[in-house]
């Protein structure tokens, strides 16, 4: 039977959106992720006509399938920002990531919640970011917005299950929401997902509060720090503080099944490497 785990990793984009799908089959990835923009500026030039074909061409070619692309969004955006001229310029440039995704056929984005900043609480933060989404799902089709856990470093909401489980319930279309659960932040905000006990109570945990209906995508990340200490290092498979039978559970897990898993590991001249060692490890 043929494997019905799609692994790969986040990809360079650079000179391009095509050249990711490139970059991604050179590594014998069967998913990928990638920035549709320069991930640390605010403003993109439009994506032409020529380069989306390209990207669709390219994509054809490969096999992959656009559900098996996770696109993430700027690191720039924060769609909870206390002050509201700063959250609109994060809501325009949110929307502008949807719509790129929605021309390239792209069915899903990735982002991360947003922070409070400590300047108000935790609830309101949450609802800004709630009916921020409410707002960008009402000028765009066909893309879910797909939440992903955090590690909580700073004022980053999303760490708790709760926090993704509050902002979903407050969403007016819930066929367009979803949520990815990097490996990493989720051990550094507590879960801990070592021993096969500790695995299935995690996501146990998961399956109670937030739903596995809503899983559409993972980060397959070790950790550099401990369990619970909320700081977001990334690590390679096997060296660091997760180790590798947690990814063990994962590739024999068929909840995870059908989603895009990629590795954010922190050597990507490792990646080739750690995409088939995942494979080797299904039963
Ligand atoms: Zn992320
Ligand atoms: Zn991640």
């Amino acid at each position: 039977m043929p494997s019905r785990k799609f692994v790969g990793a986040h990809v360079s984009a650079s000179g391009g959106v095509f050249n990711a799908v490139t970059n991604a089959v050179a590594i014998g990835a069967k998913a990928f992720a990638l920035f549709t923009k320069n991930q640390r500026q605010w403003n993109a030039k439009p994506l032409d006509a020529e380069t989306i074909d390209k990207f669709k061409k390219a994509l054809a070619e490969s096999g992959i399938l656009p559900r098996h692309i996770l696109p993430h969004d700027s690191y720039l955006i924060n769609l909870g920002h206390p002050e509201d001229e700063a959250r609109e310029k994060s809501m325009e440039a949110f929307l502008d990531e949807v719509q790129r995704c929605e021309l390239l056929g792209l069915d899903r984005l990735n982002f991360h919640p947003g922070s409070h900043l400590k300047k108000i609480s935790e609830e309101a933060c949450l609802s800004k970011i709630a009916e921020a989404m409410n707002f960008t799902l009402d000028k765009t089709s066909g893309v879910s917005l797909v939440l992903e856990n955090t590690a909580g470093q700073g004022s980053n909401l999303g760490w708790r299950f709760e926090h993704l489980a509050q902002i979903i319930d407050k969403i007016e279309d819930k066929s367009r929401v979803g949520v990815c659960i990097d490996t990493c932040h989720m051990f550094t905000a507590g879960y801990d997902i070592r021993t096969k006990e500790a695995y299935d109570r995690t996501w146990a945990e998961f399956e109670k509060v937030v739903g596995f209906k809503y899983l559409m995508g993972m980060h397959i990340n070790d950790s550099k720090p401990d369990l619970g200490s909320h700081v977001d290092r990334h690590h390679s498979l096997g060296q660091g503080k997760i180790g590798l039978d947690a990814f063990k559970f994962i590739m024999n897990d068929d909840r995870m099944n059908n989603i895009p898993l990629i590795l954010e590991t922190i050597d990507e001249t490792l990646w080739s490497e750690e995409i088939k060692l995942l494979y080797s490890f299904e039963n």
